[in-house]
């Protein structure tokens, strides 16, 4: 059992209260549209693109509780 564990990858998950948040959605999956601007955010999950981005996951979990709930009628 070999487990190849890769250095940068694990720098990926880590630093949780550095967190970066979508503003629409609540995702903590975003990261920066382009690696040279670090001003522009783009959400993975909802495509949100924009400079504004959260950083209390206290905040963000009401924006993601919302965001599911909205989901959910739009569904229905
Ligand atoms: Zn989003």
């Amino acid at each position: 059992m070999v487990k190849n564990t890769d250095a940068r990858n694990v720098d990926m998950n880590i630093g949780e209260k550095n967190m970066k948040f979508c503003p629409n959605c609540g995702s903590g999956n975003i990261g920066w549209v382009l690696p040279q601007d670090r001003s522009k955010w783009e959400c993975k999950d909802c495509g949100y693109v924009g400079a504004f981005i959260i950083e209390d996951g206290e905040i963000a979990d009401e924006i993601r509780e919302d965001y599911i709930k909205n989901k959910g009628k739009m569904k229905r």
